[in-house]
C-alpha cells in the first residue's frame, strides 16, 4: 500500500506564517501554533472557532491538525485551565492534535482572508482599505452597479449568507459604495463612514451604531459574527494543504451569533 504523504508540523507553520504574516499585526492573542500535537501532519481540518464541537468533529474526521480563526487564548483571560478550557485542551492533547489559530492576519489577507472571501461570496470587490491596521475593506459590486436601496442590499446579503440580517436604514436611495469588516467590528463603523461608505457590513451591532446609522445616513448591516467569518479559514487551509500535498476539510459548526 502506498504510504499517505505527511509533512513536518514546522513546514505547515512556516507555510501559514509566510501567507498570513502575523508579525505585521498587533493582536488580542497568539497567532500560529497554539497547541502542539504530533510532528507528522497528514490531514487538516479548518473551522471558525476551536470549540469543543469542532475539536470533536476533527477527531472523528481523523485530522491531526486544526486551523481556526478563533483559537483558545485571548488577552484578558485569567489563565486557568478549568471548565470548557480544560475540556478543549484535554481533547486536543489526548489526540495529539496541532491547533493553529490566526486572528487578525486571517481577517486581513487580501485574497484568502475573511474580508476578501466574504466579498467573493457577496459579489463585491475592494479597491481601498480603512480603519485600524487596515482591516476595513471598501469597494462596490463586481458589475459596477448599485443596490437600489438598503432593503435590496439586505436581501442580497441574506441570500448569499443563508441567514437573516439586522438592518438599520441610513439615507434612502441607491447604495454604491460599501464598507465591510467581518466579525465583531462595530468599532469600525465610524471609520467606514469617514471613508465614504454608504452602507457598512459586519457581524455584530451594539447599541450606539443604530444611532450613528440614522444620524449619519449610512446603512448598517449586522450579518452574524460566525456567518461573516466562515470563509477565511477554509480558504487559507485549502491553499496551504494543496501547496504541501495534504488533505483538508472545512467543518462548519453552526453558530447563530
Ligand atoms: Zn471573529
Amino acid at each position: 500500500m502506498p504510504s499517505v504523504p505527511t509533512v513536518h508540523r514546522q513546514q505547515v507553520a512556516q507555510a501559514l506564517d509566510q501567507l498570513l504574516q502575523p508579525a505585521r499585526f498587533k493582536d488580542y492573542g497568539p497567532n500560529g501554533l497554539q497547541v502542539e500535537g504530533r510532528e507528522a501532519v497528514r490531514r487538516i481540518v479548518s473551522g471558525v472557532t476551536a470549540s469543543r464541537a469542532l475539536i470533536e468533529a476533527a477527531i472523528t474526521d481523523g485530522a491531526d491538525t486544526l486551523v481556526v480563526h478563533h483559537g483558545l487564548f485571548w488577552r484578558g483571560q485569567d489563565g486557568r485551565v478549568t471548565g470548557w478550557m480544560k475540556q478543549r485542551l484535554a481533547l486536543l492533547l489526548a489526540h495529539d492534535i496541532n491547533l493553529f489559530a490566526y486572528h487578525l492576519p486571517l481577517d486581513a489577507h487580501p485574497e484568502l482572508g475573511n474580508n476578501a472571501q466574504l466579498a467573493h461570496v457577496l459579489g463585491v470587490c475592494a479597491d481601498a482599505r480603512f480603519g485600524e491596521q487596515d482591516l476595513g475593506f471598501l469597494g462596490g459590486r463586481l458589475d459596477g452597479g448599485s443596490f437600489p436601496d438598503a432593503t435590496s442590499l439586505a436581501t442580497h446579503v441574506e441570500r448569499a449568507l443563508g441567514r437573516k440580517v439586522t438592518v438599520v436604514q441610513g439615507r434612502p436611495g441607491p447604495i454604491t459604495r460599501l464598507g465591510w469588516c467581518t466579525g465583531g467590528a462595530q468599532s469600525y463603523f465610524e471609520d467606514a463612514i469617514a471613508a465614504g461608505a454608504q452602507a457598512f457590513i459586519t457581524g455584530e451591532i451594539s447599541e450606539p451604531q443604530a444611532h450613528y446609522a440614522r444620524e449619519c445616513g449610512v446603512t448598517y448591516l449586522a450579518c452574524g459574527h460566525h456567518a461573516t467569518e466562515r470563509y477565511g479559514a477554509p480558504a487559507v487551509a485549502a491553499h496551504v494543504a494543496q501547496s504541501l500535498g495534504l488533505e483538508h476539510r472545512f467543518i462548519d459548526v453552526d453558530n447563530p451569533a
